[in-house]
């Protein structure tokens, strides 16, 4: 029964944000919706702007470790396979050592040529200031690695496959309101074919698609649902 099970493990801003990773939706930079700065039409409006918007999430984020939550997934994905697909652009599930991850969002660590040239994303640490950004070799900006509000997400086709086969569903800590991510819930509550479960220190929008949901931080009720989860519980 238990070797039958494939788990498709969803996560969100919350369960980073006991890592010191802020939650964006709703903050204001100044005076700018995150909705607003992490946005396509925002780049091509200003390009300085959002590379000193992504900047300062680099500089607030780079210092961040993993907490409970990322570590008991790293273990439960070792001892017992899971597909783990995060929204989080944060690289907090591989410092914690899972590997494989799918990042829905991109990645702030890296950065891509805008232009899209072929040449292959590169790791990249750095700050810029707005008189100094950063150049492909063909000539274009450089972007953060991230999917955009306006964009497509990154790895739909795997992560559609993943969700046909999975039998079991856990999201943790998503808000439920980001599309297509919020509608993963009720494509496998239509076709009844996996238990689908929800972890998070508030209710997400789409709560009441969840077959079971467990209020709370994520550093504690993380690591108990999985332990359930490999007990076959
Ligand atoms: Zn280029």
């Amino acid at each position: 029964m238990l070797s039958a099970s494939i788990t498709f493990i969803l996560t969100g801003a919350g369960i980073s944000a006991e890592s010191g990773i802020p939650v964006f939706q709703g903050t204001d930079w100044r005076g700018h919706s995150h909705y607003e700065l992490a946005n396509i039409d925002a780049w091509r409006r200003d390009p300085q702007l959002v590379w000193e918007y992504y900047s300062e999430r680099r500089g607030r984020a780079r210092d961040a470790k993993p907490n409970a939550a990322h570590l008991a997934l790293a273990e439960f994905q070792k001892a017992a396979g899971c597909f783990l697909c995060t929204q989080n652009v944060d690289g907090l599930h591989e410092a914690a050592g899972s590997t494989g991850v799918v990042h829905i969002h991109g990645k702030l660590f890296e950065s891509r040529c805008s232009a899209e040239c072929g040449a292959a994303p590169v790791v990249d640490f750095e700050e810029y200031a707005p008189q100094n950004l950063p150049r492909c070799g063909c000539g274009a900006l450089m972007r953060p690695n991230v999917c955009w509000f306006g964009e497509q997400p990154c790895e739909l086709e795997r992560i559609y496959s993943e969700l046909e086969r999975c039998t079991t569903f856990l999201a943790i800590g998503t808000s439920g309101f980001v599309q297509p991510v919020a509608s993963f819930v009720s494509l496998l509550k239509q076709r009844q074919q996996a238990r689908t479960i929800y972890v998070g220190l508030t209710e997400p929008a789409n709560a009441a698609q969840f077959d079971h949901v467990y209020l709370g931080s994520a550093s504690v009720v993380v690591p108990q649902v999985l332990g359930t989860l490999r007990c076959g519980g």
